[in-house]
C-alpha cells in the first residue's frame, strides 16, 4: 500500500510547523516532506532536515529539469517547492507524508492526489494574533514580517478549498484536534 499525503497549509505564523512537529512526535508512521527553498536558513534550521536550502540558480535548474511536484514563488524572489523524488521515495515504502506548504501548493496537491490526500487549513484566531506570533517567533526581519502579514488576508481566502479548517487558538486543543483528524484519515482511530 502506498503512503498517503497529509497537507497543512496556512499563512505564515499560524502554527503549521508546531502542529506538524507534534504529529511527527506521535510515531504513527509519518514522515515530513522536506521542501527545497531559495530563502536563507534561520538560525535554528538545518539543511536536509528543515529544508534543502538551494541558491536561486540551483532552484531554477531543478524547475527546468521538472524535478518539482509543485513549486511556488511564495514571496518575491523566494522559491519553495516539493521534490518529486522525496515524496515518491517515502510513499513507495508505505510511509505517509506530511506537508507544510503554502495555500496554493496545498490546493494543487489536493487536486492532484484526491482521496489519497487530506488537506488541512490552519487558521489563526485573528490577523492581530498572527502578527503577535510572528513577532514573538523573532525569526524574520521587519521587512520579511511585513511581507508575511500583508499576504495573510489573501491566503485566508483560500480556506474553503481545503478538506478541513483547523482553528489554532489554544494550542493544546488544536494539537488534539489535528491528531484526531489524522488518525481517522489513516484509519488508525480507536
Ligand atoms: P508557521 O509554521 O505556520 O509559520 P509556527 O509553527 O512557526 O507557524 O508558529 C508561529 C509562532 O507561534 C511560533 O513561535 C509558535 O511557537 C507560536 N504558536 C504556535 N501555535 C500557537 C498558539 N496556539 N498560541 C500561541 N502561540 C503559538
Ligand atoms: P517559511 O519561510 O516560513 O519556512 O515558509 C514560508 C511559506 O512557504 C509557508 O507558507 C510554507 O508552508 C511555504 N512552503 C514551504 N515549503 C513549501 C513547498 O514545498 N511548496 C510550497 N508551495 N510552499 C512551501
Amino acid at each position: 500500500m502506498k503512503g498517503k499525503l497529509i497537507i497543512f497549509s496556512a499563512p505564515s505564523g499560524s502554527g503549521k510547523t508546531t502542529i506538524v512537529k507534534h504529529l511527527l512526535s506521535l510515531n504513527i508512521g509519518l514522515a515530513f516532506s522536506i521542501s527545497a527553498t531559495s530563502r536563507l536558513p534561520r538560525s535554528i534550521e538545518t539543511d536536509g532536515q528543515d529544508y534543502y536550502f538551494l541558491s536561486p540558480e540551483e532552484f531554477k535548474q531543478k524547475i527546468g529539469k521538472g524535478e518539482f511536484l509543485e513549486w511556488e514563488e511564495v514571496y518575491a524572489d523566494q522559491f519553495y517547492g516539493t521534490l518529486r523524488s522525496e515524496v515518491e521515495r517515502l510513499r513507495n515504502k508505505g510511509i505517509h507524508v506530511l506537508f507544510d506548504i503554502d495555500v496554493v501548493g496545498g490546493v494543487n496537491l489536493k487536486k492532484e492526489f484526491g482521496d489519497d490526500a487530506l488537506s488541512v487549513f490552519v487558521k489563526p484566531p485573528s490577523v492581530e494574533e498572527l502578527e503577535n506570533r510572528l513577532r514573538n517567533r523573532d525569526s524574520d526581519s521587519e521587512e520579511q514580517l511585513q511581507k508575511r502579514i500583508d499576504k495573510s488576508e489573501r491566503e485566508i481566502s483560500y480556506a474553503s478549498q481545503f478538506d478541513y479548517i483547523l482553528i489554532n487558538d489554544k494550542l493544546d486543543i488544536a494539537l488534539k484536534e489535528a491528531e484526531e483528524r489524522v488518525l481517522v484519515f489513516l484509519n488508525l482511530a480507536k
